[in-house]
């Protein structure tokens, strides 16, 4: 019996993104239809939810593009229908602060919320291509973890969570991009890598490709010495806005 597992939970869906905003530079002008992905992780007598979710529809369509979110996809709900309240979190981790992934970090207030320092320094001021993501000030906007900012831990560099589960940090697709490493699931050692690999294709990589970036990302060179870390670290990888996590209900 594995010491972990890992629930998968769709908390609205993107219509039409562009794929090579996942996939660098490949096949442009593709669409694509994905799902914005909260996991539960449990075990050991803990719950620790990693991202939560995005806003609702009308704000998303005001500030970004179009999402669906049914009732049961509104994070709060769609822990519910799996028996859990959020007051049951033990701990929230955010992999990064774009909008669609810490939008609800209010709903967990009572937990702590692991955050990368560097992902906070830069979510306050980042590059102008990048203002959307974070909603930031620039834009006359308040990020979205502000308001539960008193509930943050900031990490610096990869830590030990419980004995287990370690963050670890994996630039690239933003600066103080952190994944959560499973030890002992199903499939061994699993990393949960959100953005980091939007898509299981990221991972499997494609043709001479071993692996592929993000089309959104803040830096290559980063990028490809955080691939190369995940060869060390991991035996499977979660990805962030792949349909196909869905065809299973628990890793
Ligand atoms: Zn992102």
């Amino acid at each position: 019996m594995e010491t972990f597992s890992i629930i998968p939970l769709k908390v609205g869906e993107f219509q039409g993104i562009e794929r090579s905003n996942l996939t660098y530079q490949m096949n442009p002008g593709q669409k694509m239809v994905a799902p914005i992905i909260m996991y539960l992780i449990k075990g050991r007598d803990k719950l620790i939810l990693v991202d939560t979710g995005p806003s609702d529809e009308a704000w998303a369509k005001q500030h970004h593009h179009g999402l669906i979110q049914t009732e049961d996809m509104k994070p709060e709900k769609a822990l519910r229908n799996i028996g859990i309240d959020p007051s049951d979190i033990d701990f929230v981790v955010n992999t990064h602060l774009h909008w669609d992934h810490c939008f609800n970090n209010h709903l967990f207030k009572k937990s702590k919320i692991f955050v990368q320092k560097k992902e906070m320094q830069y979510a306050i001021c980042p590059l102008p291509p990048h203002w959307v993501y974070y909603e930031s000030y620039q834009l006359g906007l308040t990020p979205r973890w502000i308001p539960a900012m008193d509930s943050i831990v900031a990490v610096d560099g990869d830590r030990e969570l419980i004995p287990g589960i370690t963050l670890v940090t994996l630039p690239g697709h933003t600066p103080g991009m952190q994944g959560v490493l499973v030890d002992d699931t199903a499939n061994g050692r699993t990393l949960i890598a959100s953005d980091c690999c939007g898509l299981f294709e990221n991972w499997r990589g494609a043709g001479i490709h071993r692996h592929i970036p993000s089309g959104i990302h803040i830096g290559l060179p980063e990028y490809y010495e955080t691939f190369d870390k995940m060869d060390r670290l991991c035996d499977f990888v979660l990805p962030g806005h792949d349909p196909d996590v869905f065809l299973k209900k628990e890793y």
